[in-house]
């Protein structure tokens, strides 16, 4: 069977390489150019994939994209971009508007084993192809780490940028693989949501975290316990009822449990989903918006659901002291949220001089590797007894 041919445009030389490594190690048939110019002369008709990097000297990836369009090439594209995320939106959608199959949108840097999700949607759904010697989880892998208990839950401390008092934590799993080591939920959550796998996950995810904040409830330490929920979750009308009798049960105090969403949740049943989050809202348990600013979810909707927390993405904190783009985004944000009675929490502050900005921007509490990545419960403790004394 003749491979995949895949096309990698990118003018920084050491980062087509890295994708056509990745490729390759996919049994991809790899072509790659520094020269977007060289597109022109290409036959583009025999290609399957183009991984293109958006900003490029002389002719960008929006030109380009128009050029594909007029080629009748039936190759699908894969975006980058080291710029803002928006950009990246924007250009998929002038793609798609010109019949031109997306598989997706990649920031810069990004993780090998991001493309090879992005990658292995294609070979997955293109007949006759498989994956060979690929590194991918398989769901089958999956359910079997449910079930051998290779999931485990670590806690990441959500710190009052005005007081640095310790306010809560975000559980986050993770899945220990006998043979590959850790394995990030960024990778495996995707694989589970498409299976029907995420429901055991966020079962276990829920369970243990619940039962965590209870324990640490009965030593005396009141954390609030934030839980990621997949959108896949909102659709079982009973959710609500069923976390919050499981709350209860363990001991819980739900007015301190928060339920993270992303923006993306609400794009779908909006009735239903609206219907869900009343009543988790109404049991007692918070709600947040995470990783916001990434999604596609409009000022009315975001009014009209009653979230009480907004979580800045970590894509527009970390850079904050150096781009003025974030820094605007960001203030705005926050505002935002204010005005509409919501906490905000920044994600992903890496310095201090980061944190310093959002204590200016007044941003209400902070998540980041400064002050703690996330750590087992049993380490929890340790450090919060030496951050409450710094
Ligand atoms: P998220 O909910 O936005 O979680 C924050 C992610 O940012 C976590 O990655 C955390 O480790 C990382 N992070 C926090 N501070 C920093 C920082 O200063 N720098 C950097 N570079 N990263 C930071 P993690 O644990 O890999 O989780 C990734 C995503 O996977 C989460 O994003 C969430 O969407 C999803 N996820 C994790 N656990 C669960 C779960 O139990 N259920 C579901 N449905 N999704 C989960
Ligand atoms: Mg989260
Ligand atoms: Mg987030």
């Amino acid at each position: 069977m003749s491979k995949l041919k895949l096309l990698v445009v990118d003018d920084e030389v050491d980062f087509a390489e890295f994708v056509a490594d990745v490729a390759e190690n996919m049994d991809f048939d790899v072509i790659s150019t520094d020269d977007p110019t060289e597109v022109k002369t290409l036959s583009l008709q025999n290609l399957n994939i183009i991984v293109l990097d958006l900003f490029m000297p002389n002719i960008d990836g929006i030109e380009l994209l128009r050029l594909l369009s007029k080629s009748k090439s039936n190759a699908s594209i894969v975006l980058m971009s080291g710029k803002d995320k928006g950009v990246l939106h924007s250009a998929q959608k002038i793609a798609e508007e010109q019949d031109i199959t997306v598989l997706g949108v990649l920031q810069k840097p990004f993780f090998a084993q991001q493309l090879e999700v992005i990658l292995a949607k294609y070979v997955d759904e293109s007949p006759q192809r498989k994956l060979g010697s690929f590194l991918l989880p398989s769901a089958k892998e999956i359910s079997s780490a449910i079930v051998n208990k290779d999931l485990f839950v670590v806690y990441q401390p959500q710190i009052n940028i005005t007081n640095r008092k310790v306010i809560g934590v975000e559980a986050l799993v993770r899945w220990k693989h006998s043979e590959r080591g850790l394995i990030p939920p960024d990778i495996f959550i995707p694989i589970a949501e498409g299976n029907n796998l995420i429901k055991d996950i966020s079962t276990f995810v829920t369970k243990t975290s619940i039962r965590q904040q209870a324990e640490w409830l009965k030593n005396g330490i009141d954390l609030r316990m934030s839980i990621n929920m997949s959108p896949k979750i909102l659709t079982d009308l009973d959710m609500p009822e069923k976390l919050s009798s499981c709350a209860k049960e363990m001991g819980a105090n739900i007015k301190n449990i928060v339920i993270e969403v992303t923006e993306t949740a609400l794009m779908s049943d909006v009735v239903r989903y609206m219907d869900i989050l009343a009543r988790l809202k109404m049991k007692g348990f918070n709600l947040s918006i995470d990783d916001f600013g990434t999604g596609y979810s409009s000022l009315q909707q975001l009014i009209r659901a009653p979230f009480n927390e907004l979580k800045i993405d970590q894509a527009f904190i970390k850079n904050i002291d150096t781009d003025k783009e974030c820094k605007t985004i960001t203030a705005i944000s926050i505002m935002l949220a204010h005005k509409l009675g919501m906490t905000v929490v920044a994600e992903g502050i890496e310095t201090e001089s980061v944190w310093n900005i959002l204590r200016e921007l007044k941003c209400d509490e902070g998540q980041g590797y400064w002050m703690a990545k996330p750590m087992l419960p049993e380490e929890i403790e340790a450090w919060k007894d030496n951050w409450d004394k710094t």
